[in-house]
């Protein structure tokens, strides 16, 4: 990483802690560490899970998560904010204000609503403060196919439902939207194809250009935490002024490489390094 250790930009991940480290802070944590950003976090919620679920979690406050974030931000310029779960109204709410009121950059939102084994991550009414009060805040919002049809109203079932998905959610207000195509792969027209052939192809809606970034659909259903990985990846590539087109590239390149090595444990995902990151600058 280029720079004096004074230069290293900041990225705010405000998310739920995992005790077990397959997701949320830990994971966010270890991804902008990865990308050369040193992290700053708050957490939302204290989650109690294993690889085999989740079996509950209390709840941060408003009060407890603007007291988590005010010294710091009073303290250290961010580069950039990353969200993951935010299981209230009034925990959504209070981000948003702590980012409109505080001149914080547009956020990354992942928008967590469930976890892979079922658990509900989001309450119903912060899913409607979420559309109304952060999405219009957002630099970029990266739901998966199911988030992107709860948030968007619509039903997604091929890539131009996606590409109308993520046309809705501009209209929201987000700056740019990325639907992560992975689900789509398990849905019928194409979960008879061998999965050898199968393509995970994500779509970036920025401003008025559309990209669409084709790649293997790699089946591991253990791995836990690529949404994570994904959102904390683009805003630490943002932080360091990379345009959002090749910070998405560089953050599916990262997951890519920690998807194909998690399922056999002989090497942790966040020893893969991203190199010449400085080259990309904007
Ligand atoms: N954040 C927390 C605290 C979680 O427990 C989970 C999933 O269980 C997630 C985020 C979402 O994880 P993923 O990156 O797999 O979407």
């Amino acid at each position: 990483m280029a720079g004096s250790k004074n230069h290293t930009p900041v990225v705010l991940t405000v998310a739920g802690f995992d005790p077990s480290g397959g997701a949320g802070i830990i994971t966010d944590v270890r991804t902008i560490l990865c990308f050369g950003c040193r992290p700053v976090a708050a957490i939302t919620s204290l989650t109690f899970q294993n690889t085999e679920g989740v079996f509950g979690a209390i709840h941060e406050s408003a009060q407890s998560i603007r007291a988590q974030i005010l010294p710091v931000i009073e303290e250290i310029p961010v580069a950039a904010v990353k969200t993951g779960m935010l299981p209230t109204a009034e925990i959504v709410l209070e981000i948003a204000r702590l980012i409109r009121n505080h001149d914080l950059p547009p956020p990354v939102i992942d928008p967590v609503m469930r976890s892979s084994s079922g658990y509900e991550l989001m309450e119903q009414e912060a899913i409607e403060v979420l559309c109304h009060e952060l999405i219009p805040l957002a630099r970029l919002i990266t739901p998966n196919i199911p988030e992107a049809e709860a948030l968007a109203g619509v039903r997604v079932e091929d890539e131009s439902g996606m590409r109308n998905a993520a046309q809705k959610l501009r209209e929201m207000g987000a700056r740019a939207v990325l639907i992560k195509g992975g689900h789509l792969s398990q849905k019928s027209e194409v979960r008879d194809q061998k999965s050898a052939g199968r393509q995970a192809t994500d779509l970036l809606h920025d401003e008025d250009e559309t990209t669409s970034f084709r790649g293997e659909w790699i089946d591991a259903p253990l791995v836990r935490g690529t949404g994570c990985m994904m959102s904390s990846a683009i805003a630490a590539c943002l932080a360091q002024g990379i345009a959002l087109n090749e910070s998405v590239r560089l953050a599916k390149e990262f997951v890519a490489g920690a998807i194909r090595q998690a399922p056999n444990f002989e090497a942790d995902p966040v020893t893969l390094k991203i190199t010449e990151i400085t080259n990309l600058r904007e």
